[in-house]
């Protein structure tokens, strides 16, 4: 519809720093609940953990959305897919209760084989009417050369499932119909690992439960030595762009609600 406008300039605050560099961007006070919708356990906590810590302070409610339980991501061919997706949504249940995050849907899509057909796109578009997120963060799916296919996918699905699927009320009429779920429009779109952020978060204050939150992936991160020590130093990095100690970035649409 050509209602809908998408840019960059929706409500929602940046601090602007007395040097006029771009700071701290912070949600609207009337944005309550946020949804991540992401492909794997532990995709979160590497993404964005900093900020859903910080936005559950501010007292807004958090959902996640987990695409698949990642049951190929072992190294061990004696692993099942079936045994791994338990391990995997245990850890990612405890990281989750470590960030405050209030519900942790599993829809088990299998690792690795997500695409963006309608069918995938009408789950997502399910949880969003369900949850009625203000805010939506997930993988950019234009990143150039992301080699992962549910990064991609997740990502383009999930921008399909917010505008213009979830939206209309013609698209899946069976949430209506069978369950009383009411179309909906989020209001911002948040990818995180942009070529070009124009969206940082202060992570200073939430780092240690960034870091406490992804060491409960212990299949994924057990044998990772400097784990702390690398991602300290990857979001200074990141922070240098926007004058702040250390930020998570995202690059941010805002649609007209
Ligand atoms: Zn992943």
């Amino acid at each position: 519809m050509a209602s809908h406008r998408i840019d960059g300039a929706g409500p929602g605050a940046v601090k602007r720093k007395a040097t006029g560099e771009m700071a701290e961007w912070i949600p609207d006070d009337e944005h309550k609940t946020f949804m991540v919708v992401v492909a794997h356990p532990d995709d979160l906590e590497f993404s964005s953990a900093g900020t859903v810590a910080r936005w559950v302070q501010r007292g807004m409610n958090a959902i996640l959305v987990q695409v698949t339980s990642g049951d190929r991501g072992s190294p061990d061919p004696n692993m099942t897919p079936e045994c791994l997706t338990e391990i995997r949504e245990q850890e990612q249940r405890e990281a989750a209760a470590i960030l405050g995050i209030q519900e942790v849907v599993f829809l088990r899509e299998p690792d690795g084989q997500t695409d963006n057909s309608y069918r995938f796109r009408g789950r997502i578009v399910h949880e969003i009417r369900r949850f009625k997120p203000d805010i939506v963060i997930t993988h950019d799916p234009w990143r150039p050369y992301a080699l992962h296919p549910d990064h991609r996918n997740v990502g383009i699905t999930t921008t399909d499932a917010i505008y213009p699927t979830a939206r209309d009320a013609i698209y899946f009429p069976e949430h209506y119909h069978e369950e009383g779920l009411e179309p909906w429009k989020v209001a911002e779109l948040l990818f995180f690992g942009p070529e070009h952020p124009d969206c940082f978060v202060d992570v200073s204050s939430t780092f240690d439960k960034k870091l406490e939150a992804l060491r409960r992936h212990d299949s994924q991160v057990g044998r990772s030595q400097d784990l702390e020590k690398r991602l300290r130093e990857r979001l200074e990095e990141i922070g240098k762009q926007a004058d702040l100690p250390m930020a998570e970035s995202f690059r941010r649409l805002t649609m007209r609600r």
